[in-house]
């Protein structure tokens, strides 16, 4: 239950557990090209959106999304939550890009109109290249509205670009309705799969502004080399340019299989369901989330305070009951608060869910903190058991 590499589910578990296919093969062929266009699907995008799977993390995506996009002497906004918006931060610097980062305190995000101020700012200095954010951000749980940044970017003349890592298929985002440029994700997190590979989709917008570049990105990142190799497998024709990871791509097959058969409203509609099953258990036992106000919690994660008297050493405490947290990763707050995640196939199993609340409450009354952990798991029952 740490936020990635998560559960998997059978199906998937199965699609991989197979003797690596060559990468021409029938088979990779297939769940390579039906991956492609059930990505739209996913990230509810335009028909003319391309997706694009290759072979890495969630870092590898976000290093693709910044390369294709910004060059030296590029503005951009950033929008800081925490600790991957930060790596972002470098990313940009790094391209030579001025970077403008728009932070809140650890716990909060900064609002619209700071984000507007900042905008209004790079674009009077001189027109401002994209937003960045994050859509949650792991290391506090805190998550933002992508609709309103994405507004504002496109209102000054910016591409939006939101990561997704801990987000994408476990919280609502509507690429084409919202006009958002690029949506990026790894694969073992939300998504579903083991770790292992770097998703993302851009609009025609985004392709048109990394042909304009001047200098080409490194060549493994770069949108042009793969364009051809994305296209060919979508149309089921075999093209090679760097090796896929074939088992994961069969993988990713089964798992956005599982995700468009319930629906993606639905299956965001699970994990807002299971958050609140297990926020009622916080509630419940009096844990304080590190995210501040209601609307910035996430349906993927939880970030939790230590309640008074308990350290870090209650994560191996829960582990000893059979349950795998994480600790603090913010480096301001690191060892004062600890991460639970509930995304992918442990949102859908609620035997999973309530396990998992049975073991913190069992590890928090055995480190002295008054709880009850038998009325914790009622709470969260009540939640799965309503409609
Ligand atoms: C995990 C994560 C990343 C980094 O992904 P890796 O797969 O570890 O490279 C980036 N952004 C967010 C929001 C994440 O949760």
């Amino acid at each position: 239950m740490i936020p990635g590499p998560i559960e998997v589910s059978p199906a998937v578990q199965a699609a991989f557990s197979v003797p690596p296919p060559g990468h021409l093969s029938k088979a990779v062929m297939e769940a390579f090209g039906s991956s492609l266009s059930r990505m739209r699907e996913v990230w509810i995008a335009a028909p003319d959106a391309q997706p694009f799977v290759t072979a890495g993390s969630g870092t590898t995506a976000m290093d693709m999304a910044a390369a294709n996009l910004v060059e030296a002497g590029d503005r951009v906004v950033v929008v800081n939550t925490g600790y991957f918006s930060d790596r972002m931060v470098e990313m940009l610097k790094r391209l030579g890009a001025e970077v403008s980062s728009v932070g809140a305190d650890p716990g909060d995000a900064p609002s619209v109109d700071a984000v507007r101020h900042a905008l209004d700012d790079a674009r009077r200095r001189g027109g401002v290249k994209a937003l960045f954010a994050t859509h949650v951000d792991t290391s506090t749980g805190v998550r933002v509205d992508p609709q309103p940044l994405a507004r504002l970017a496109r209102e000054h003349g910016a591409l939006s670009v939101f990561d997704g890592v801990c987000a994408t298929a476990g919280e609502r985002f509507r690429m084409a309705a919202w006009d958002a440029d690029v949506y990026l994700t790894g694969s073992q997190k939300a998504i579903g799969l083991p770790p292992g590979l770097a998703l993302l989709v851009a609009t025609a917008r985004a392709m048109k502004a990394r042909e304009s570049l001047r200098a080409k990105p490194p060549m493994v990142l770069d949108w042009l080399e793969w364009l051809p190799i994305m296209r060919a497998y979508e149309d089921r024709k075999p093209a090679y340019f760097a090796t896929p990871a074939t088992n994961l791509i069969l993988a990713l097959d089964a798992s956005l299989r599982e995700i468009t058969a319930r629906g993606v409203e639905a299956h965001v509609a699970v994990h807002e369901r299971s958050a609140a099953a297990v926020n009622a258990a916080w509630k419940s036992m009096g844990l304080v989330p590190v995210p501040r106000r209601e609307e910035l919690r996430a349906n993927t994660l939880s970030a939790l305070r230590y309640p008074e008297g308990v350290d870090a050493s209650l994560v191996g405490k829960i582990q000893e009951r059979g349950v795998v947290v994480a600790g603090g990763l913010h480096p301001a707050i690191r060892n004062t608060y600890f991460r639970v995640g509930h995304m992918g196939y442990a949102a859908t199993q609620p035997e999973l869910l309530l396990r998992t609340v049975r073991a913190i409450g069992d590890a928090l009354a055995a480190c002295g903190a008054p709880v009850d952990p038998d009325a914790a798991v009622a709470a969260s029952e009540r939640v799965l058991a309503s409609k």
